[in-house]
């Protein structure tokens, strides 16, 4: 692992290059800037300063970058599978090559740790390989037979589609929902986050680099309601894959109604962990405390609700409160740090207004609740603990998306399912309990897209992705990024003579 010294140095020299040249655009194989000229800063959470000048793609832009992909779409969703495979896995290639570079442009711009985003990138690079090996297989569909009659089915590639992402892990979500579009034979626009764009870049270049035909992936950066707007009601676009708020979500359904877009959503949670006393409680500790305070808590399967059985509820909440307590806070190119600057001022702001409003609710605060100091005057904050919550407060609630933890006792498990379920979000759920036969009635029962038993979030790519209730819309992984991406045509072939209404004499 190289030091923090020399982290801070290569990262330097690989932003200098975005000071200089800016963020731009990519459309039909070109790096271009905006077609009014215009841009945005994007700047680093760690103090605040600009790290670059970023193309303001509107409408025009997009209706450009959908009209290369319109172009592009039939070479490419008529290539051979195994040609389309080859070069997917050369982007992969690609990637790892340049995984140190994005690992630090990503800290940088996003304030993630570098312990996390140093395996982002390699992640990234998986993604692109387990859907390149697929690709060759992606038309491939069913035999289903009727008396007198054999039907086929085939899947061909729905169009040009459109991707939006949301800003805390960029480079790896982006790479998750590129690949499969990609490899389906499918063309993108891709529109990233505002406040992250730098390794969307990066992304989009190595593409290109590595071979991909031009106008097969074109990025537009922007504002969600200028570019973002524009590529969902684009007539050309045929999907939207978006990832993001669940408030955006649904501004997105009804700003793709008029072109019937297909939509896939993958939104908020305010996931449970539910801590029964029977668990390995050691074990569930670290789980907890993992998977609420790494990436910052800026995590849609983070667990913020803790869960936790009357008998062991003070104990257990002393011992996360402790580990929670001895987190290292600091320079997200540190590789001891664990937490590093939360996004943007705004979104600090917003996590911080939680500290008060969990005061006002009558909780506890066991550890944290407050603004970490700094050297950089970034937007740093303590990892936090609420305890004596209940299911009533918004602080149990709401999506705070940061290192916040809502700790809530319960009594049995009717009680520990309902507060599970008592909430508008159902991304994930993680059970802790040595009884195989509570857990199976649990994972039965409780309202979540994804539930680990006995486990932290570890992702096996060809499983189902998303969530149900207001955490998302539709399942990729596997094979279901391919029937998002993919059209299914059924062919009907009589195989004997059959009786034909004589109409008409
Ligand atoms: P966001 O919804 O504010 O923005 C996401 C993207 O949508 C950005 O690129 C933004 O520019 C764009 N956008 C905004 N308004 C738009 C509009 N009207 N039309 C089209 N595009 C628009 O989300 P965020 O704040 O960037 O990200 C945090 C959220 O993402 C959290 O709620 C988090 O839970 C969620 N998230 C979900 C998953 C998942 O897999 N379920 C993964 C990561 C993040």
């Amino acid at each position: 692992m190289s030091s923090f010294q020399d982290n801070q140095r290569k990262a330097a020299t690989y932003l200098e290059r975005f000071a200089r040249e800016g963020v731009k655009n990519q459309i039909a194989g070109e790096a271009v800037d905006a077609a009014s000229g215009e841009t945005f800063e994007t700047m680093s959470p760690i103090d605040l300063k600009p790290l670059a000048k970023v193309a303001r793609g509107k409408a025009e832009d997009i209706d450009r970058a959908a009209k290369a992909a319109k172009a592009a779409f039939p070479a490419w969703a008529a290539m051979n599978g195994d040609k389309r495979k080859a070069l997917l896995h050369k982007v992969a290639d690609a990637i790892v090559a340049r995984a140190e570079e994005i690992a630090l442009v990503e800290c940088m711009d996003t304030g993630q740790a570098y312990r996390f985003m140093s395996k982002a990138a390699l992640r990234g690079a998986e993604n692109f390989r387990f859907f390149a090996d697929l690709a060759p297989q992606a038309r491939d569909g069913r035999a289903l037979r009727a008396p007198d009659q054999l039907n086929i089915t085939t899947r061909t590639p729905i169009g040009p589609v459109g991707i939006i992402t949301p800003w805390n892990t960029p480079f790896m979500l982006s790479t998750w929902k590129i690949a499969p579009a990609l490899a389906a034979g499918c063309t993108v626009v891709h529109k990233p986050a505002e406040l992250s764009p730098l390794t969307a870049r990066l992304l989009v270049e190595i593409a290109q680099e590595a071979g991909l035909p031009k106008g097969v992936w074109n990025l537009v950066n922007g504002l969600g309601e200028e570019a973002g707007k524009a590529l969902t009601e684009h007539p050309a676009i045929k999907a939207i894959g978006f990832v993001g708020e669940s408030g955006t979500g649904s501004l997105i359904m009804a700003q793709g109604a008029r072109t019937l877009k297909r939509l896939h959503f993958e939104l908020g949670g305010k996931n449970p962990v539910v801590v029964f006393a029977d668990a390995d409680l050691e074990r569930a500790a670290d789980a907890a405390v993992f998977m609420i305070y790494s990436l910052n808590g800026e995590r849609c399967t983070s667990s913020s609700r803790l869960l936790v059985e009357d008998s062991i509820y003070d104990a257990f909440t002393k011992k996360v409160a402790e580990k929670a307590a001895r987190i290292k806070i600091g320079h997200p190119l540190d590789p001891d740090t664990v937490i590093g600057p939360l996004i943007h001022p705004v979104h600090e702001k917003k996590v911080l207004s939680y500290f008060d409003i969990a005061r006002a609710e009558g909780a506890t605060i066991a550890t944290g609740g407050k603004k970490a100091d700094s050297a950089g005057g970034g937007c740093y904050v303590e990892p936090t603990l609420f305890t004596d919550a209940n299911q009533s407060m918004r602080i149990a609630r709401e999506e705070i998306f940061g290192p916040v933890l809502t700790a809530i006792p319960f009594k049995d498990e009717a009680e520990a399912l309902q507060i599970a379920n008592d909430v508008e979000y159902g991304l994930t759920a993680y059970i802790w309990t040595s009884d195989v036969t509570r857990a199976l009635r649990f994972t039965e029962n409780v309202e979540a897209g994804m539930i680990w038993v006995n486990s932290e979030n570890i992702r096996h790519l060809p499983a189902p992705f998303g969530g149900v209730k207001n955490s998302g819309v539709g399942r990729d992984g596997g094979d279901w990024s391919f029937d998002f991406y993919m059209e299914t045509k059924n062919i009907a072939i009589a195989t004997a003579p059959h009786n034909i209404p004589k109409l008409g004499g």
